[in-house]
């Protein structure tokens, strides 16, 4: 934990950690047991670090732990590649999980065996309707379902085929085992919802063991039961799905008797947390990667060059509650830029330069220019920058006829580089399509640090890089994914922002950056933060922009 993220309980309270807290003071629970339930079919996202924090942040401040159990029941869609990526993203937001990570899929023999043990109580019966007529027969709010032709059958034919269809003997869809509550139950999931279906596929972990695969509302509570969870925290969505979850701990004979409890799941502006529209972004080529720093997902952020303790004081922040809300997504960027102001080094880099000959330096000669690191921890230290007749600045940074207020560079006017001198502009080269390829200039060698001895002021300070000792870079600056403030989901690429990511190939930044493999975010003076992205390789260095330094972005949608 860092400065910045305060952790009192005080600050933490919410309506989860109040229950839990009752549930301590009153001997119901002497240990709270957690976990954090991921299906490993895509790399988590901003949302996850959400449900994250609360689960593994309840198991740090009160006694007890919080598992990272897989929810890998849906093998048509589940992948090692995730599996892997969620514990990484899990460790580097700073979490750790109690012993080895749990599987759902660990407990396939059990969950069998209690599903036979419904089937024996006649509690649960194989169901030959197709899925369609499943799907009607359901019912709607208003009207009842209807029962299964098959609803009535008995228990040994129920047991013959379910014992089939573990055997494979089927084929898919064929059949589902259902349990046997209430065709006109007011609450849907009631309705004698699907515990098996059939799947003939390869799963990551059993391989082709299995024929079937349990649902989501019947593996999920019973997991919760054989881990000893007492607390199960899932999203709103799951709400209704709770008289489920509980008429399943209710009839088998588990180990414990969890409970679950509903908070708002994050929405952000500007970003959808989904899996199957991130997953299709993906797949689509609409970024480049999981990875992509445009993504939502924990591993752009971090790709991005975002730091974790922002991240944790983001979903901090944003608190936990019952009611859905859409979080600013400005609030994360405040996060970062905080933490980053905190943590960052500061370097010089121009981004797009324009060449500076400083007509009376001496040729050949250069000397070097201390500069901070970072100005509010002088323990950071100093470095050393070199300065010549041949410099670069920013394009930006000059304008040949410049309006009224522009007190940058321009023909007669002196300005103050960055730790070094005072420069003035004496003349402008241009090609031949009359753009700027070249700026002559003097310098004044007594204001070297940056004062004149003569008191007399400029009105802008820049930064700039030595020609020669400095190094080419490729920078890319991304921009939100999504150019509207809520995103249609269900038809995302309309929404896309087709100007996320600008590359700029002909950057210049310090040598030393170069010279290090450092991932740890740095600022550029007067541009924002950065990062090594790690398509880096040695004779070409990348870099991403995490974030601005100032928020343009709240300001231009201000505007509109
Ligand atoms: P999808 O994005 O496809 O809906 P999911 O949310 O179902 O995926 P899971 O892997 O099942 O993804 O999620 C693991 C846990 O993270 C669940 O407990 C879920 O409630 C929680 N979670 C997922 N999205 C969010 C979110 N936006 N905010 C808070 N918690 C979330
Ligand atoms: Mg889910």
């Amino acid at each position: 934990m860092t400065t910045t993220e305060s952790a009192t309980a005080e600050e933490r309270r919410d309506f989860i950690r109040d229950i839990i807290t009752a549930d301590l003071a009153s001997g119901k629970y002497k240990e709270i047991v957690t976990r954090f339930p991921p299906e490993p079919n895509g790399y988590l996202h901003i949302g996850h670090a959400k449900s994250i924090a609360l689960n593994f942040g309840i198991a740090q401040e009160f006694p007890g732990h919080c598992n990272l159990r897989f929810d890998d029941t849906n093998p048509a869609k589940e992948e090692q590649e995730y599996i892997d990526s969620i514990q990484a993203d899990v460790n580097w937001l700073g979490y750790k999980w109690a012993g080895e990570p749990f599987f759902a899929s660990d407990y396939f023999d059990r969950l069998y065996e209690w599903a036979e043990e419904l089937i024996q109580r006649g509690l649960a019966y194989v169901d030959d309707q197709s899925q369609h007529d499943i799907r009607v027969n359901r019912g709607t709010l208003t009207e009842p379902g209807k029962n299964s032709p098959f609803r009535d059958r008995s228990a040994a034919e129920n047991l013959d085929l379910f014992r089939r269809m573990k055997a494979g003997e089927f084929p898919n869809g064929a059949r589902v085992l259902r349990a046997k509550i209430d065709m006109a139950a007011g609450n849907i999931n009631l309705r004698d919802p699907v515990l098996y279906r059939i799947l003939h596929a390869h799963h990551p972990r059993t391989g082709t063991k299995w024929s079937i695969y349990p649902s989501y509302d019947y593996a999920h509570g019973q997991s919760d039961a054989i881990e000893g969870v007492t607390h199960s925290i899932c999203t709103l969505e799951f709400e209704d799905h709770r008289p489920l979850y509980d008429w399943f701990i209710e009839k088998l004979p588990v180990p414990s008797k969890p409970h679950q409890y509903e908070f708002a799941r994050l929405n952000l502006t500007y970003t959808v947390l989904s899996k199957r529209v991130l997953t299709q972004l993906v797949r689509d080529g609409h970024v480049a990667s999981w990875d992509d720093p445009r993504m939502p997902t924990i591993a752009g952020l971090k790709r991005r060059g975002v730091p974790p303790p922002a991240i944790r004081e983001f979903v901090k922040r944003i608190g936990v509650a019952k009611a859905n809300s859409v979080v600013d997504c400005g609030m994360l960027e405040f996060c970062i830029r905080e933490e980053l102001n905190r943590s960052a080094l500061r370097r010089m880099a121009v981004l797009r330069p324009v060449k500076v000959v400083i007509e009376n330096y001496p040729e050949g000669q250069v000397e070097e220019i201390e500069a901070i690191n970072h100005p509010d921890n002088l323990d950071a230290g100093t470095r050393k920058i070199a300065f010549g007749r041949e410099l670069y600045i920013e394009q930006d940074d000059f304008m040949e006829n410049p309006p009224k207020k522009f007190f940058r560079l321009s023909p007669g006017n002196e300005v103050r580089l960055r730790y070094a001198y005072f420069i003035k502009c004496t003349g402008v080269v241009t090609n031949a399509a009359g753009e700027v390829t070249e700026l002559r200039c003097t310098y004044d060698p007594a204001t070297k640090g940056g004062n004149a001895p003569d008191g007399r002021k400029v009105k802008a300070t820049m930064h700039w890089l030595p020609a020669a000792q400095s190094r080419p870079a490729e920078i890319r600056i991304y921009d939100q994914l999504f150019a509207k403030p809520s995103p249609d989901a269900a038809n995302f690429a309309a929404d896309l922002n087709p100007q996320s990511l600008e590359i700029l190939k002909d950057a210049r930044v310090e040598a030393a950056i170069a010279e290090t493999n450092s991932s740890e975010a740095m600022q550029f003076e007067r541009q924002g933060y950065f990062v090594r992205d790690k398509d880096s390789t040695p004779e070409r260095l990348v870099l991403n922009r995490t974030i601005g330094l100032r928020d343009t972005f709240a300001k231009e949608v201000g505007k509109t």
